[in-house]
């Protein structure tokens, strides 16, 4: 009903990476119309599904809007003083006798960057450990390693914009058209306009693998055999860019012998594809200019993501496509802020601005005006087997649905259950507060709070309150200041506001210090923006591989995945999200876009679905070799025989019991994507 809107806010959506701008319609204390911003940068007048009517999260029935603590008898509303003194006492008492290190902190992708910023600073500053992380170890962190590791910056190097400036999609592992819909439909655009084409890697049929001219539908696991196999053709047919290797590229001669084995043919046998096929996109890489990849988890959570992202890296800089506009690399962020969650701090090993500890030690403790931790921190892997061996006893979770997301969930489960005090501070009782937390503290919305964003493409954007936060909820990082306030650690955590916490972030993070309020109300800008008259940074490394700094190509091993199909468990089940509902479907859940998809579903094709008699609607079990779960049964033409694919969103599915423990080797990212199943009707 927009027609009731008394007042209009500028803000951005609080979904996905891609970072629409909207303009939040209230009227008495309630959402009740959203509008695209017209001459928003990146979304240019457009919303999908989850813009326009998944925004009813905040005044949803399920809010919980008082802390709680749970007693012998269940839960028990109180007041913030208790909330907190309870809080307080439990994680000095745990420090005092176990040490620091027996805490954790997990930031949010639905928080700001303000929130996320405090975040870190509490597990550093008060708490004095750098046991702190967020949700990018289960996406992402394996496309920051990568990029980072061989590019210095663990960001996308290019622009949405430039989607209409390549001529060449590279789209591995990612399903934007429901993930990433606004760039997904900008995509497509430039491909239906004859604009450009796509290779797609991807083992579904997916809308933009239609409208591709190579459509590598590879089996889930072998990213890294295919893309060392593209260079192998492209060393062997000689289409590397001599001179952008000659400038900037260094380790031809070692990177060309550990591809040179890596024939088509090889890599055709292990992922299920044509050799041609394999040459062909290759070819069509080297030589149409320019070119722009865009990947998503499809290629990180798998056991070698990491280095299949490097693969990607490799291929980018043998074929010189980087650092100019129209080309590059960008990881799909699964959440809007999930971007600005690790670079303010939110990772065990950086501060914020995603500096390395020891190259930004000496600022911080500086500006902070405290000594940071010498110990190195866990990730949240680390901290869950931490947790389930004893050594982590404390745990403070910010808007992140641990029960519900982690794979292996039995496994998972069993750590949570350990600790001696699990602290969720969220809108809703999530699975993990209701399951597991011994104290809730009610946070507020991004809809109620000010702050900024960081989108995929680093732009960092305006979030302005909409509405008065519901209850007694508050910002996270007002709960964050007040709780260390209880401990007795509350200077340098207590702020007026949040452009104070973001005025302070600029002093730590030198690639920020130009991203002022003054300027963000204006429009988002993307970082590095180093000043006040820095205009910000639209293609990354152009200027900085200018100025010949040099890197070099990363020689990578294939180790296939453990997680193999037998007799017993024949089917392969790969795991994603569906354009209605997003990750735990906390705040999709809440709202209007619940009744677009209610459940979760598994999918295969009409194929299997005929050779075993069985029907869209029907009620299915899989089960793996550490769980099952049932669920309805969706009949999908994208999918090859023999693979499933199955959403992660419906608590009263729970499908994280099937999937695998086995982890990426350089940052412990879950292998999602690949899990050996059976099936068999209810
Ligand atoms: Fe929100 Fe992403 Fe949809 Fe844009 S594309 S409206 S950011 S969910």
């Amino acid at each position: 009903q927009p027609e009731r809107a008394e007042h209009w806010t500028r803000s951005v959506c609080s979904y996905c990476g891609v970072g629409c701008e909207l303009e939040l319609g209230t009227a008495d204390e309630q959402v009740v119309g959203v509008r695209p911003v017209l001459d928003a940068p990146v979304n240019k007048g457009h919303l999908c599904v989850k813009g326009r009517y998944g925004q009813g999260f905040a005044q949803s029935s399920r809010r919980v809007l008082t802390p709680m603590l749970r007693r012998e008898d269940g839960w028990q509303a109180c007041c913030w003083d208790e909330a907190l003194d309870e809080v307080a006492r439990r994680l000095l008492a745990l420090q005092a006798a176990h040490g620091a290190d027996s805490l954790g902190v997990l930031g949010s992708a639905r928080a700001t960057n303000e929130d996320n910023y405090l975040t870190a600073k509490f597990a550093r500053h008060v708490l004095g450990t750098h046991n702190v992380d967020c949700c990018a170890r289960v996406c992402h962190a394996p496309s920051a390693a990568a990029l980072k590791t061989l590019l210095g910056t663990g960001a996308a190097t290019s622009s949405y914009d430039d989607i209409e400036r390549t001529r060449l999609f590279l789209v591995a592992g990612a399903n934007p058209n429901e993930n990433h819909p606004v760039v997904g439909a900008r995509i497509r655009q430039q491909l239906r306009r004859g604009a450009a084409q796509a290779i797609v890697i991807d083992p579904r049929r997916t809308e933009l693998a239609e409208l591709a001219t190579v459509h590598l539908a590879l089996r889930p696991g072998t990213n890294l055999p295919l893309l060392l196999a593209m260079a192998q053709v492209v060393l062997a047919e000689g289409l590397h860019d001599r001179d952008f290797i000659a400038r900037r590229v260094d380790e031809l001669e070692a990177f060309a012998v550990s591809v040179r084995e890596w024939t088509p043919e090889r890599a055709a046998a292990i992922c299920g594809v044509e050799a041609e096929a394999i040459r062909q996109a290759a070819r069509l890489y080297a030589n149409t200019r320019p070119a722009l990849c865009f990947h998503g988890l499809g290629m990180t959570e798998q056991g070698q993501g990491t280095e299949g992202v490097m693969a990607l890296i490799n291929l980018a800089l043998l074929c010189g496509q980087i650092g100019q506009p129209g080309a590059g690399l960008n990881p799909l962020r699964g959440q809007n802020n999930v971007q600005g969650s690790a670079h303010m701090g939110c990772e065990p090993g950086s501060l914020a601005g995603g500096i390395a500890i020891e190259a930004g030690r000496a600022r911080t403790e500086q500006v902070w005006g405290r000594a940071l931790p010498q110990r190195p921190g866990l990730n949240l892997m680390q901290m869950l087997d931490a947790a389930e061996a004893g050594r982590v006893r404390g745990l403070l979770v910010l808007g992140y649905d641990l029960a519900l997301s982690l794979p292996d969930s039995q496994r998972s489960w069993q750590a949570l259950k350990r600790l001696d005090l699990l602290v969720v501070q969220d809108l809703y009782l999530n699975e993990t507060a209701a399951r597991f937390a011994d104290v809730f503290l009610p946070a507020c919305s991004t809809l109620e709070k000010d702050g900024t964003f960081m989108n995929a493409e680093r732009r960092v954007q305006r979030v302005r309150a909409a509405l008065r936060p519901r209850g007694q909820s508050l910002p996270d990082w007002q709960i964050l200041g007040a709780l260390a306030a209880r401990m007795g650690r509350g200077e340098g955590m207590q702020f007026e506001s949040a452009e104070a916490i973001w005025d302070e972030v600029r002093q730590v993070w030198p690639d920020g210090a130009g991203l002022s309020y003054a300027r963000l109300d204006r429009g988002g800008l993307q970082w590095p923006c180093r000043d006040e008259d820095d205009p910000g940074t639209r293609v990354l490394h152009a200027e900085r591989f200018g100025h010949g700094v040099r890197t070099s190509l990363r020689p990578l091993d294939y180790r296939p995945s453990p997680e193999v199909c037998d007799a017993d468990y024949p089917w392969l089940l790969s795991t994603g999200r569906n354009l209605y509902q997003f990750n735990a479907a906390t705040m999709s859940g809440a709202s209007a876009l619940q009744a677009l998809r209610p459940t979760d579903t598994l999918d295969l094709c009409a194929a299997d679905a005929e050779r075993l008699g069985l029907r869209e609607g029907q009620r299915v079990r899989v089960r793996s070799r550490r769980g099952s779960a049932e669920l309805p049964l969706r009949i999908d033409a994208r999918l090859q025989p023999g693979q499933l694919f199955a959403t992660f969103h419906d608590p009263a599915v729970l499908l994280n019991r099937l999937t695998s423990s086995e982890r990426d080797r350089w940052v412990h990212a879950p292998e999602y994507k690949v899990c050996a199943v059976q099936l068999e009707r209810v």
